[in-house]
């Protein structure tokens, strides 16, 4: 639901009623598995068991539904999960629509498990309105979308493109994992869903793997999403919920910065030698940029780069880096890159000279010192 309220105040406030009657100021974590009954038995909205509904769950989904302006909320024990769940809600006999440039992860996913989910799913330039409009069979219930994209940072009119799925009958669920609710909030732009892998930048510090559903209502399909996760029990423990909703009180303000050092780190790479192409939705050569600005408060944290050379240049560039740390995953205070094509595996689509950054909280200096002597 809107809130009058901005970003900063929300992430602070919402989801921080507690049930101890200490009156704290942080809410306690309770790791309570069960809950005793009243004297007359269980009543309804007590709670009963912890896989099913606990407090601190409880606070961290009021958190991100308020971050996302919807509804409800189901959160996960990983990205990945809420996914599971999000494909497991579309009837039996149902065609998703993918991006064709998306995490592989969630290729990966469908790729395992669609047979046996009893659905069909093929991808689509989502940046292509045209292309997509076509690739909408009678049977697709779904669609599926990621802007920016991983890891090409291509960008997709959230606005046109659901509005024509709308049009077709097709739900769609954004993965808001690179934008964040911060620069984006995709209910605004009609959508049905919203995703998120809570591992990156809304955990922020690289230490909690978790992932979330918000819905723009609370229909059939979200109540099969719920009982999904409570029957399935791919939930995240009081402990991962109350250090996540610790974490988001000050995301904001961490994304902004994310977005600062970003939108610098671009301008730097377009300038060196060693760098063929850039990929950041801030950049006007990007393709979508106006999109982006239209739809996106800031650009992201997130930068890819083409190495002038093939895998192995990219390779070794990745491997020089002092402070810039050698790692898969985003979104963390500390800067990270990769050599995609490696952490994607053998059937990776993404160029083999591909560098993909995930720009942290250090002075940007020091970041931009770093990458000229790796880049020399
Ligand atoms: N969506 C995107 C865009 C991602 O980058 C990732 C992970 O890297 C996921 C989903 C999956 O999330 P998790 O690793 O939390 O399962």
């Amino acid at each position: 639901m809107k809130s009058t309220k901005n970003i900063e105040t929300i992430a602070i406030h919402s989801g921080s009623k507690h049930w101890s009657g200490s009156r704290g100021i942080a809410s306690p974590m309770e790791p309570a598995t069960t809950y005793e009954h009243d004297i007359t038995g269980y009543q309804e909205g007590d709670f009963i068991y912890s896989r099913y509904e606990n407090p601190n769950r409880l606070q961290l989904e009021q958190l991100l539904c308020s971050l996302e302006q919807g509804e409800a909320c189901a959160s996960f024990s990983s990205g990945v999960a809420a996914l599971t769940a999000m494909f497991m809600s579309v009837p039996k006999g149902a065609h998703v629509l993918i991006p064709e440039d998306m995490y592989h992860g969630s290729r990966s996913l469908l790729e395992t498990f669609a047979n046996q989910w009893g659905i069909s799913y093929s991808s689509v330039d989502t940046t292509n309105l045209e292309a997509f409009v076509e690739a909408i069979q009678p049977e697709t219930k779904l669609a599926l979308l990621e802007s920016p994209s991983n890891p090409l940072l291509l960008i997709t009119d959230l606005e046109k493109t659901i509005h024509v799925a709308h049009q077709k009958g097709v739900s769609v669920c954004v993965d808001n994992t690179f934008s964040t609710p911060f620069n984006t909030n995709p209910i605004v732009y009609g959508a049905d869903f919203v995703m998120h892998s809570t591992s990156k930048f809304l955990g922020g510090h690289s230490d909690i793997i978790g992932g979330a559903i918000i819905t723009a209502k609370t229909d059939a399909q979200f109540d099969a999403i719920r009982i999904i996760q409570r029957k399935q029990g791919s939930v995240p423990s009081p402990f991962d919920c109350w250090l996540l909703a610790r974490s988001i009180r000050s995301f904001p303000h961490r994304m902004r910065m994310h977005n600062q050092n970003a939108w610098e780190i671009a301008q730097f790479l377009i300038t060196q030698d060693s760098v063929e192409k850039v990929f950041y939705p801030g950049l006007p050569s990007h393709k979508d940029h106006e999109i982006a600005a239209a739809q996106m408060k800031g650009f992201g944290g997130m930068v890819s780069l083409l190495i002038d050379g093939d895998g192995n240049r990219a390779l070794e560039i990745v491997g020089r880096t002092k402070i810039i740390r050698r790692a898969t995953s985003l979104g963390g205070i500390e800067s990270l890159w990769e050599h995609r094509r490696s952490s994607e595996g053998e059937h990776s689509t993404t160029p083999e000279n591909l560098i993909r950054f995930s720009v942290g909280l250090e002075h940007v200096k020091d970041l931009a010192e770093d990458l000229a002597q790796a880049l020399k």
